[in-house]
């Protein structure tokens, strides 16, 4: 047998991985004019979930949706434990609305109408409430024209990233799927390209001659990275949406090879309440909870991750969410700008998902707390300090906001499960705020850019959703900004690269 010959492939940029951050990369630097190449090792781009966050772009200031730039960094910063790199959040507090402006007119090119999303995960008016739950409208969603936005469309991102490739591709750049690389050249210091190898077996030299864009994603796929930075990932729950298989690390592991530092900020797993059941515990709305002894142990605000931070470290890792027979009032008045989604038909559903078990319904709290499985004197004595709470309009044990504490006082008495779904854990590669990957004593390597789930030290600790969908935001925002400018040979602050 003849050993096949390696294939050279001559390009200005390349970028590994064709998810969200790859393809941003891709459409911005083949939109500037260079000849671009993106090494996927799946058979198609990867793209799941439903916004991207940006801050200050036209549809917000239409809206009359002011945001200053500063709070917004402020608190993103504040999230990290000022752990993450300020600068770097600065960029997107100060750069993603023009970024964004330029997707909305893609957007009508490619027939994608955007809206701001109030749903879901996004609470239109909770900017109102003290700094540790405000939240900003920052989410934006791209759907076909002529269909609803988000709720019904738990993928809707594809449509965004869809467009990204076809614009990519309409302006000349190459996606090689099924390819996998094997390892980054380095030359007298710098970057200047990868090897790969095809599904096929054809070994690929591929030269770039500005640089390489690493958008591999993050690590929720390796198990013994997450042993290591992120244990809490495994005891989270994976779930239907769980993308498998594309987020091993091995990015990481191509960047380690020439000498990369990994972040500073530590792994930022996406752990939501995610709850599809009538009431969305947890992500929609906010609901005394209680661990297997039946004590309350969190506050119970429908604002990620504060209850699934609290699940996973509670006894057994399980956790309640108890409320009454005046759930759809108490829904009103938790969240008045999505009761007109939250509400129609919240009785008849609800009726379906006790039939269904997903929650269990009981006349007294003795018999619920039977049911559930914890002590129904523990339970009993919880529910009466909570009702304390809400009568005073204070909760002097978490601080749950008086418009957000629900009493537990009107048969029949619900239980729902509290969820916590693993999305993905992001750790990347050590950067600044031009996103040149670092080494360990923090000089930029030639030629060598992160974008998306690669690049670390943007969050540190947990997900900020302060200002819900900054994960796709960021990654769009530096796959932009660091495509468009690698594609001239310069780095987004106007260096060289
Ligand atoms: C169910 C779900 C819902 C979500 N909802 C939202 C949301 O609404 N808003 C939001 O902001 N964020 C959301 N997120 C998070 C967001 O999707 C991720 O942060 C985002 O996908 C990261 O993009 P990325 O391009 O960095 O990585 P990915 O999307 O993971 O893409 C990485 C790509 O690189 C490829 N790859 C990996 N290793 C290699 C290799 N060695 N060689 C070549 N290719 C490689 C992978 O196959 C993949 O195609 C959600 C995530 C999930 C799972």
């Amino acid at each position: 047998m003849t050993a096949m010959k390696t294939r050279t492939v001559d390009c200005d940029v390349a970028i590994i991985g064709a998810g969200i951050a790859g393809c941003a990369s891709a459409q911005s630097a083949a939109e500037a004019g260079a000849e671009v190449v993106v090494v996927e090792r799946a058979g198609n781009i990867t793209a799941h979930g439903l916004d991207v966050g940006a801050i200050g772009s036209k549809l917000q200031k239409a809206a009359g949706v002011e945001i200053d730039p500063l709070d917004a960094a402020r608190l993103i910063y504040a999230w990290g434990q000022s752990k993450a790199n300020y600068d770097l959040i600065r960029v997107y507090t100060d750069r993603s609305g023009k970024v964004m402006d330029h997707y909305i007119d893609l957007a009508e090119k490619y027939g994608l109408k955007v809206t701001l999303n109030d749903s879901m995960t996004a609470r239109p008016d909770w900017n109102e409430l003290e700094d540790r739950f405000r939240m900003f409208r920052t989410a934006h969603n791209f759907a076909p024209a002529d269909k609803p936005a988000v709720v019904e469309d738990k993928a809707a991102i594809r449509h965004f990233v869809r467009m990204l490739r076809r614009d990519a591709e309409a302006h000349g750049a190459r996606f090689l799927f099924r390819c996998t690389p094997e390892k980054l050249t380095k030359l007298d210091g710098r970057i200047t390209g990868l090897t790969a190898v095809t599904a096929e077996g054809e070994k690929l030299r591929i030269r770039a001659r500005r640089g390489v864009i690493l958008a591999t994603g993050g690590i929720t796929d390796n198990k013994e990275l997450l042993e290591k930075y992120c244990p809490e990932a495994l005891r989270a729950d994976k779930n239907e949406y769980y993308p498998k298989g594309g987020n091993d690390g091995s990015g990481l592991m191509l960047a380690k090879a020439v000498g990369a530092a990994w972040t500073r900020s530590g792994a930022v797993p996406v752990i939501h309440p995610v709850n599809f059941t009538p009431l969305g515990l947890g992500i929609q709305t906010s609901w005394l909870t209680v661990n297997r002894e039946g004590r309350r142990f969190s506050c119970e605000m429908g604002f990620e991750p504060i209850v699934t931070n609290a699940r996973l470290n509670a006894p057994g890792n399980v956790a309640w969410a108890v409320f009454d027979a005046n759930y759809a009032k108490n829904v009103k008045k938790q969240e008045p700008h999505k009761a007109a989604y939250l509400l129609p038909g919240l009785e008849e559903k609800m009726e379906a998902a006790v039939a269904a078990g997903e929650y269990l319904r009981a006349d007294t709290l003795e018999e619920l707390a039977e049911k559930i499985g914890v002590p129904p004197k523990a339970l009993e004595e919880t529910v009466k300090r909570y009702n304390g709470w809400c009568r005073a309009g204070e909760d002097k044990d978490f601080g749950v906001p008086k418009r957000f504490l629900s009493s537990v006082t009107k048969a029949p008495f619900y239980a729902g499960k509290v969820s916590a779904w693993l999305l993905n854990v992001g750790y990347g590669v050590h950067v600044n705020a031009d996103s040149q990957v670092l080494t360990e004593s923090d000089e930029p390597i030639g030629g060598l850019f992160a974008v998306g789930n690669m690049q670390g030290d943007f969050f540190a600790n947990s997900y900020p959703v302060t200002c819900p969908g900054s994960n796709h935001g960021r990654a769009v925002l530096f796959g932009h900004l660091v495509g468009g400018a690698l594609a001239k040979g310069k780095t987004l602050s106007g260096k060289e690269a």
